[in-house]
């Protein structure tokens, strides 16, 4: 008599910690997503590749709920985010989610603290609590000295690390960056680069960052590439071993993390969940 054969048991599904699915955006006559699978797993960062006009900006909004894609889901550990209204959606931003664009979603009448302060207050942590601890960022980031300054007053690579700053402060699930040095030279692109993706990583949140240039995609550990409103390489191909990673120790000014680790995102005042103010208010 044979034995029954056994069926091996798969090992769990790892389920992406940012899924999306035949993700389709019009606007009008124009195809700006013509069906998008895209995954991204925990600790990742993704790089979204291709010319002007492929649709990278559309697919970032759709992923991050800002816009509303007409068909298709995105599944944020697995629950469905791409079916909620406005202020649902609104909701999801601040709590999962920080953002960094090219400029915009910084105050520009109020000082550095402040606006990394915001959203943990918008979010209802105590405003000396969340000053508090938007000194820290600013420490962690660099910037010790500047809490006061505007960001008029600011370089534009002190400026993007303050935005840095204020998309981690609550803790968010996923980081999403637009052309985060597009304003930017090469050498302090490179350098907002390295502490965007090293900060993220350490903070234990992944990273979404459009971009059109080379040099800002190799900082990512996998990239995507866009032709027409379709992913044409890249989309649900996973990179290993990116989920556990130690503190970055090789910052440009040592010892800049030291008195962040034991702060934030894990020492964020209790009630404030990760998330970020939208960024999408705002001007310089
Ligand atoms: P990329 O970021 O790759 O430059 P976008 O996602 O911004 O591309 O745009 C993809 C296509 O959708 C383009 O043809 C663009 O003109 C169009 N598009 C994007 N946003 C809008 C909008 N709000 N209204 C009308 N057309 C839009």
């Amino acid at each position: 008599m044979s034995t029954p054969s056994v069926s091996p048991v798969p090992p769990p599904a790892t389920t992406p910690r940012l899924s999306a699915r035949g993700l389709v955006k019009t606007f009008g006559s124009t195809t700006a997503l013509a069906g998008v699978d895209v995954d991204l797993a925990d600790g990742e960062s993704l790089a979204i590749m291709g010319p002007s006009g492929s649709g990278k900006s559309t697919l970032l909004h759709c992923l991050a709920g800002i816009l509303r894609p007409d068909s298709g889901t995105v599944s944020l550990r697995g629950r469905d985010v791409a079916g909620l209204n406005e202020r649902e959606r609104s909701l999801l931003r601040r709590r999962h989610y920080g953002f960094v664009f090219q400029f915009g979603q910084l105050l520009s009448e109020l000082p550095a603290q402040e606006n990394v302060a915001l959203p943990p207050m918008l979010l209802g942590t105590p405003r000396a609590q969340a000053i508090a601890l938007a000194r820290q960022w600013l420490t962690a980031l660099g910037l010790a000295g500047m809490e006061e300054r505007r960001p008029g007053e600011m370089s534009g690579g002190q400026a993007q690390r303050v935005a840095v700053a204020r998309a981690l402060i609550t803790g968010p699930d996923i980081v999403f960056a637009d052309e985060p040095t597009g304003a930017l030279d090469q050498a302090t692109g490179a350098e907002v680069m390295r502490i965007l993706t090293e900060t993220t990583r350490a903070a234990g949140a992944s990273l979404v960052v459009v971009t059109h240039e080379e040099s800002v995609a190799d900082w990512c550990t996998r990239r995507i590439e866009m032709r027409d409103g379709l992913v044409r390489s890249g989309a649900l191909a996973r990179t290993s071993g990116t989920t556990a990673v130690a503190p970055p120790t090789t910052l440009a000014e040592p010892g800049a993390y030291g008195s962040r680790w034991g702060v934030a995102p894990g020492a964020a005042p209790s009630g404030v969940v990760p998330g970020a103010v939208g960024g999408m208010g705002g001007h310089r």
